[in-house]
């Protein structure tokens, strides 16, 4: 049990998810709300990030599951305070930390929506982005040459000094970012301003890239465009990363390089055997037949070789479709009573039970979880997803 879910509701996973679960949830979180495309939601990015810095820790989750935030802020780990979202967000994306950043352009990350079919076949997908660019006409001075000049509103410093009187003969300074040249301590003067960028240096600009989505690529892999981030004047231009996303598939699931799918039968085809026949994600139709005579029990796993994924790089090499049989049990009170007879002559033979005389006769009824007899021990059961498990009877005299 761990103490608090606080982190984990911010992620939107449970206690017990894999350390997988979490980076996903991370990943669709962080960008969803990243201020590039979230400005107003400063505070969930914050969230989202600290949440991910703990629960991705082992050791920090450890402490967060048995102390709580609490234990987290007392710095159980030897560092108390969190990192900057920002850094959290280039660390996981491949943005290269903040000593890269001021030499270069802000990276741009994109997510990608892909199906398993696309990425099981591969797919070219064009994707139109906002880039800035540097200024043609202008070349990036943002006016004419020689129009740059000083600050007249700050001097040149960046900053401007405001002073507040707070009480009765007390002044408070405060600083706060020049708002006539943000903090440059030089601007355009507005008549020599750039007519196409209006001064700024940049102008926003369409781009549509290609993104060779290639056999055998996984959810969350992510796709390098070096130096097609957003230009800035004396600085490299940062990348564009594309993340893929992979959308459920209603048929298969993926792990790893395998595919796994549930397929239901009838009770005879898991007696008697069976032909079926299941799509591939690349349109083939694969036909299977159970061995004569074998029967397949309710959860059996089979498999079929090389009709997994592709494997990224060797495309020609797959993983293994797995198939899990459900076995779909005819309804109640379907066979005559002689009918019964003749099949229960067919099947293997019941368990003999000897009756003595100080045995309890009790009815057998449907079980019913809300029912009163068993509120006291709904606790136990609640805790447990799937229920009450297999063995339980319900027996009341
Ligand atoms: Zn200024
Ligand atoms: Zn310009």
């Amino acid at each position: 049990m761990v103490k608090e879910t606080q982190y984990y509701d911010i992620l939107g996973v449970k206690p017990s998810a894999s350390p997988e679960e979490i980076k996903k949830a991370y990943r669709k979180l962080a960008l969803k709300y990243h201020p590039d495309k979230n400005p107003d939601e400063g505070e969930k990015f914050k969230l989202i990030s600290q949440a991910y810095e703990v629960l991705s820790d082992p050791k920090k989750r450890d402490i967060y599951d048995q102390g709580g935030e609490q234990a987290i802020k007392e710095g159980g780990s030897g560092s108390p305070s969190f990192s900057s979202p920002m850094d959290i967000f280039d660390m996981f994306f491949g943005g290269g930390g903040r000593m890269a950043r001021e030499r270069r352009g802000k990276n741009v990350v994109h997510q990608l929506s892909v199906t398993l079919e696309d990425l099981y076949n591969g797919i070219t997908k064009k994707l139109a982005l906002q880039k800035n660019i540097i200024c043609e006409k202008c070349e990036g001075i943002g006016g004419k040459k020689g129009s740059v000049e000083k600050c007249p509103l700050c001097k040149g410093r960046g900053m401007q000094i405001h002073i507040q009187q707070i009480g009765p003969g007390m002044v408070q300074q405060i600083q706060t970012v020049c708002i006539e040249c943000k903090g440059q301590g030089e601007r355009i003067n507005p008549k020599d301003r750039c007519e196409s960028c209006n001064g700024a240096k940049v102008i926003r600009e369409k781009k549509i890239i290609e993104v060779h989505v290639e056999k055998g690529m996984k959810d969350g892999q992510k796709i390098l465009f070096h130096g097609e981030g957003d230009q800035e004047p004396e600085l490299e231009p940062g990348d564009v990363i594309i993340v893929l996303d992979q959308k459920d598939h209603s048929v298969f699931q993926r792990r790893g390089h395998d595919l796994i799918m549930k397929m239901k039968i009838q009770l005879s085809e898991a007696l008697c055997g069976f032909k079926k026949t299941i799509k591939t994600l690349d349109d083939r139709v694969l036909l299977i037949t159970s061995k004569s005579g074998e029967v397949i029990k309710h959860g059996d796993l089979k498999c079929v070789r090389n009709e997994g994924m592709p494997i990224y790089k060797a495309p020609l090499e797959k993983g293994m479709l797995i198939i899990q049989f459900l076995v779909v049990f005819p309804e109640k009170h379907w066979l005559s009573q002689e009918k019964l007879s003749q099949l229960e002559a067919l099947l293997p033979p019941r368990q003999k039970v000897r009756i003595t005389e100080d045995m309890d006769q009790v009815e057998l009824k449907e079980f019913n979880p809300n029912e009163q007899n068993w509120r006291q021990h709904r606790e136990a059961y609640e805790e447990d997803d799937d229920g009450p498990r297999a063995g339980v009877q319900c027996q009341t005299a």
